[in-house]
């Protein structure tokens, strides 16, 4: 029973050592956020240790009464936050719940329509080395050239034309909300099930900030590590007459033995993202968005190619438009992390430069809004990033204001004491 530190000093090491890069830097990758001490204690629990294949009440190993009571937990909390009939907790991944949707609504060769992974959508809405690329045939819609934002006619004649079985409506990189019931409208036109990614925005929803998909899908997928803030993994919510289909695409279809210790710290996040506290953090995660947006769709940033798509924002991300700026997406990103801040590169719809380098920042404000953030730092976070993108910025000055701000807002402070 010997410590972490002492069984294993390498990897001990680079925990810490993780841990100090996320205290000392601001973490704005759009995808990520920082899990709860109670989160991070049901993750690290013995329920690690047990096998329970099945489902609450129907396993295939003995000695299941409580991982049933921690699976019943997650999945009644589930429902209760999105006002769903069924959820199934178990998919390891937001990836895997997809990939349990496709197999559960579809058979290969079937006709499955989603945002391009060029325009924003997910690799597993049809990407061709994934899963879905390999199995399905794909018929992608893109954004509108002019206002980058999706049009529901071109994505309704696009329909009727390539009558596909399944229509999935989400996004890894797109800065607007969708319209769902003109999304299920067009599914219902063309026979086809309705299917909503919203690993993304599932925060925002749960906070009642964005319109709830679940009443408009057939089914709803989701990761609860993103907005939601909950361990890395995924959900899947349907109605009632698909219950049957879905559990047995995830157990026995496509995984085994569920991660309890994970579905543990799922019902935890869902209990969290019930409370008036984290519907206030998701107000100030889209209130610092759009001043960030904003501030990067100024006139002193167009002045050297630097501007937002479409203009602004309605959740928790910006997406910077770099296809007239001297600097790519690379170092862009390289000089954010200089001043110790982290996003990710992201291309831009229609982007000339390869995918290595792209034309675009997805930047986010979940991870920033959980550490405490409000209006006041959004504003000052959102300038260090505006001068960090003008030529010749000071990036020593503009690591200070980061340091300033990280030390105003601890991130898990008295860890190393839990
Ligand atoms: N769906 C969407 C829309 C996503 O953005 C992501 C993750 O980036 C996923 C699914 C996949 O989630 P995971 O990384 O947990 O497999």
């Amino acid at each position: 029973d010997q410590p972490l530190s002492e069984v294993d000093p390498d990897v001990a090491r680079a925990i810490e050592d993780e841990l100090g890069r996320q205290r000392s830097t601001l973490e704005m990758i759009a995808s990520e956020n920082f899990a709860p001490r109670a989160v991070l204690e049901a993750q690290g629990s013995v329920l690690t240790n047990k096998y329970a294949e099945g489902y609450p009440g129907r396993r295939y190993y003995g000695g299941c009464e409580y991982v049933d009571v921690v699976e019943n937990l997650a999945r009644d909390r589930a429902c209760a936050l999105f006002g769903a009939d069924h959820a199934n907790v178990q998919p390891h991944s937001g990836a895997q719940a997809n990939t349990a949707v496709m197999a559960a609504l579809m058979q290969p060769g079937d006709t499955l329509m989603g945002l391009s992974l060029a325009h924003g959508g997910h690799l597993t809405h049809g990407m061709k080395i994934n899963v879905s690329g390999k199995l399905y045939n794909i018929a992608a819609y893109e954004v509108d050239p002019e206002s980058y934002r999706i049009d529901m006619d071109r994505v309704r004649e696009q329909a009727l034309a390539a009558r596909p079985a399944v229509i999935v409506a989400g996004w890894s990189a797109y800065s607007r909300q969708l319209d769902f019931a003109a999304f299920r409208a067009i599914a219902d036109e063309v026979g086809a099930k309705l299917w909503v990614d919203m690993a993304h925005f599932a925060g925002l929803v749960a906070a009642g900030l964005h319109p709830n998909p679940v009443p408009h899908a057939h089914v709803t997928t989701s990761t609860v590590h993103k907005t939601l803030a909950g361990p890395r993994s995924g959900v899947i919510l349907c109605e009632a007459d698909l219950k049957k289909k879905i559990d047995s695409a995830v157990f026995p279809g496509q995984q085994g033995g569920p991660l309890m210790h994970a579905i543990a710290a799922k019902a935890v996040a869902f209990k969290i993202a019930a409370s008036e506290e984290f519907a206030q953090r998701q107000q100030r995660t889209i209130e610092g968005a759009q001043i960030l947006a904003e501030r990067l769709n100024s006139p002193d940033l167009a002045e050297h190619g630097v501007s937002v798509l479409t203009g602004g924002t309605d959740v928790h991300l910006a997406l910077v438009d770099l296809r007239n700026s001297e600097l790519d997406g690379k170092q862009a990103e390289d000089l954010l992390h200089q001043a110790g801040i982290t996003v990710n590169r992201n291309a831009v719809p229609w982007d000339p430069r390869p995918p290595m380098t792209t034309s675009g920042l997805r930047i986010g404000t979940p991870a920033l809004a959980t550490r405490g953030f409000g209006a006041q730092e959004f504003t000052e976070v959102a300038d260090i990033i505006a001068e960090a993108l003008k030529p010749g910025a000071d990036i020593s000055s503009l690591r200070s204001r980061v340091d300033a701000l990280t030390a105003q807002f601890p991130l898990y402070p008295g860890l190393e004491e839990w």
